[in-house]
């Protein structure tokens, strides 16, 4: 392929809405930009960098299993990427890459677009790749505390110890500790597995009857659509979100990046969903 290009890298990958996401908004841009995916296995990376080097390759998203292992092959890092020490969106500026990471601004951006946010107190379920993108974005981002529930509870702690802010603090998976956690919170966030298609299922939702009324819960899962946890939530009475947005969110931050320029990001989120939901009927 000849010309500037885009790319998503992963092992697997070839599952990935990333190209989809990106040719709807770059067809919505009017943009003839290809935008592929390839599969680079663990251990590829330095491989694949001097090959994207080669090949006019701009930019390009990455997935399991090179999101941390991108860290110490990048001559820069954003405030994000540094923080949560993962990269999933790097770009190739005059022979130089830089790392950025989208999930979590994408997070963000999802919560305030669904009115979830802001939410003072925060329960977040999980301590893997995507609870530490979204506790330390949302740490840094004005919450007042963030639990950090996890059924490995080290885990938990360790990633409250990476908090510079002292806004996280870690906790047990427990039914009894997240009611009383919940009692106090105005928003949950689904970090783990638990709902995806293919996965384990929570087994107790009793943890739901302590929210506020007024409280959210956001799944990060996004297949099936809605969740036990979600359906639970919504039959509760509390406001609910899967997690198309912070998908759809993260990859307009990545094009951003990409084309280093601000866009649209209310038509580019509507031209990424429409994608997405066309392509899921
Ligand atoms: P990960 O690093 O493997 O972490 C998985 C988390 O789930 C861990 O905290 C793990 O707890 C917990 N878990 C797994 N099975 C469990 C069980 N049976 N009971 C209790 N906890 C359990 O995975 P990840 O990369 O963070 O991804 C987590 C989820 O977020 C996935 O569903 C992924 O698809 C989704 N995600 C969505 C987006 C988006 O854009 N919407 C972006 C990123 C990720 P332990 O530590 O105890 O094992």
């Amino acid at each position: 392929m000849s010309g500037p290009q885009l790319q998503v890298i992963g092992d697997p990958v070839l599952h990935s809405k990333s190209p989809l996401l990106h040719r709807a908004m770059l067809s919505m841009l009017g943009l003839d930009l290809p935008y592929t995916a390839h599969v680079v296995p663990k251990g590829g990376l330095p491989e694949y960098l001097a090959w994207a080097k080669a090949h006019q390759v701009i930019g390009f998203n990455a997935t399991m299993p090179h999101k941390e292992d991108l860290i110490p092959l990048m001559d820069r890092l954003d405030e994000d990427a540094t923080r949560i020490g993962a990269v999933n969106t790097v770009c190739l500026r005059e022979g130089r890459f830089i790392g950025h990471n989208t999930d979590a601004g994408g997070c963000l951006a999802a919560l305030v677009e669904s009115g979830l946010w802001p939410r003072s107190q925060v329960v977040v379920l999980g301590a893997g790749g995507a609870a530490k993108a979204v506790a330390l974005k949302l740490a840094a981002s004005g919450a007042q505390r963030v639990w950090v529930c996890n059924r490995t509870v080290s885990k938990a702690q360790a990633l409250a110890d990476a908090d510079p802010h002292r806004v996280l603090a870690a906790a047990d998976f427990s039914p009894r500790t997240l009611a009383g956690l919940c009692a106090q919170a105005q928003l949950v966030v689904n970090c783990t597995n638990l709902g995806m298609a293919g996965c384990g299922q929570f087994q107790d939702f009793s943890f739901l009857d302590a929210l506020p009324r007024e409280a959210g819960v956001f799944d990060l899962i996004y297949h099936p659509t809605e969740t036990r946890l979600l359906a639970q939530a919504r039959a509760r009475g509390l406001a609910v979100s899967n997690g198309l947005p912070m998908l759809v969110h993260q990859a307009v931050l990545a094009l951003e990046y990409f084309l280093d320029r601000p866009l649209d990001r209310g038509s580019m989120a509507r031209a990424a969903t429409a994608a997405l939901t066309g392509a899921a009927s």
